[in-house]
């Protein structure tokens, strides 16, 4: 099982889709979709002790350190790994910080997530000027300092600002050593940021992009490499094997989340809602905690057993209007119809013995969400 940890509430950056998203959202209707509880502490005072009863009673206890920004309580990160070596550990950081964790425990990570949306300009326009810079620089030092685990770009992609250019971004985080990347987009996530035409405007040139990273991870195999794009890792793993997905982030089943009072919630961005509250490290056991699927439209829909729901969270708080949501799930099955047109041509390289199907396996539950 996977165990988001909220280290703190706090984050040393101000990035344009979420803190300023969610200063302007504060206060509209999620009031009436769900029941808040602001009770928990802004860092961590859960008990170490208990953690360590609680997460040992999985007999593979994983835990992703997460915020606000988790290195910014750093204390508690080391009092974590200090108290419970068995576990494995990941992180999702803005990457600013880690030239702050000694090695001892930076190099204890299997896989780090660090919150990247391609090149300078995209970068520091979306994460505050300097970031870009500051995060090369302290994966330079962690990597010289001994780090082996994979570093894992996560993008994310805002219909908002303009720019749709992810073949040229996802090319850029390879280029400059990322091992792999992943990208989530940021839609049905705030009410207050919907806008039908930009919307639309946005979906055609990203399911151009789509495509167009398509052609690029095929022609990256001809070579005989197999680019880590999570999202088609994802899918081809579906396709190739035939099998049917559950919603592909775990949330809710094979991860869950331990907010700053060590109550469990199923997913980070649930923190505050008692909707999603499941459990309480003290009185739960990880083997048997309540599962929380997604809801209708989801099951009905023909592309369920591929997309799995795409997200727990706006899944069940809808956010966005009817007309919105079919915008988003237009991008999920523009995706999944590209990805079963590329199959013939991947599975033929496979036969050809160019690439290995074992090429393509990944880790699930650890953070990308597959589903843009
Ligand atoms: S495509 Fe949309 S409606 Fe269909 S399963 Fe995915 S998120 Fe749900
Ligand atoms: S995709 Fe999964 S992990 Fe991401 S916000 Fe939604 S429910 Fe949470």
């Amino acid at each position: 099982m996977y165990f988001h940890i909220i280290l703190t509430e706090r984050c040393n950056s101000q990035c344009r889709y979420c803190y300023e998203k969610s200063e302007r959202e504060f206060g509209e209707k999620l009031n009436e979709k769900f029941k808040f509880d602001f009770s928990a502490p802004e860092n961590s005072e859960v008990d170490v002790k208990e953690l360590r009863k609680f997460i040992l009673k999985d007999k593979e206890p994983k835990i992703i350190f997460y915020g606000g920004e988790p290195l910014v309580n750093r204390g508690k990160i080391v009092e974590i790994m200090d108290a419970i070596p068995e576990a494995k550990y990941y992180m999702q950081t803005n990457g600013k910080l880690l030239h702050e964790l000694p090695s001892e425990y930076m190099n204890r990570f299997s896989k780090i997530l660090i919150s990247i949306d391609g090149d300078k300009e995209r970068t520091d326009f979306n994460r505050g000027k300097g970031t870009y810079d500051l995060v090369l620089k302290n994966l330079d030092l962690i990597r010289k300092n001994g780090f082996v685990g994979e570093v894992v770009a996560r993008m994310t992609i805002s219909f908002s600002d303009g720019f749709t250019d992810l073949l040229k971004q996802v090319k850029h985080l390879f280029e400059i050593r990322f091992d792999s990347v992943h990208w989530q987009l940021d839609m049905g996530f705030y009410e207050s940021d919907y806008d039908k035409k930009q919307v639309e405007d946005f979906i055609k040139k990203y399911n151009e992009e789509v495509s167009k990273l398509v052609e690029f991870w095929i022609e990256n195999m001809k070579q005989g490499k197999v680019l880590k794009i999570y999202p088609f890792l994802g899918l081809f793993d579906s396709l190739y094997h035939n099998t049917k997905t559950k919603l592909r982030c775990g949330s809710g089943y094979a991860n869950y989340t331990i907010t700053t009072n060590g109550k469990i919630v199923t997913c980070p961005i649930m923190n505050c809602i008692k909707d999603f509250e499941v459990g309480d490290i003290k009185k739960s056991n990880p083997n048997e905690l309540k599962e929380i699927s997604v809801i209708e439209p989801c099951p009905s829909c023909s592309y369920f057993e591929l997309c799995g729901g795409r997200c727990l969270y706006s899944n069940h708080a809808k956010l966005w209007p009817e007309e919105g949501e079919m915008q988003i799930c237009s991008t999920i099955k523009y995706f999944i119809e590209e990805m079963k047109k590329a199959m013939p041509k991947i599975t033929e390289l496979i036969k050809q013995g160019l690439i290995h199907e074992d090429d393509f396996s990944y880790e699930k539950y650890f953070g990308p969400e597959i589903i843009p």
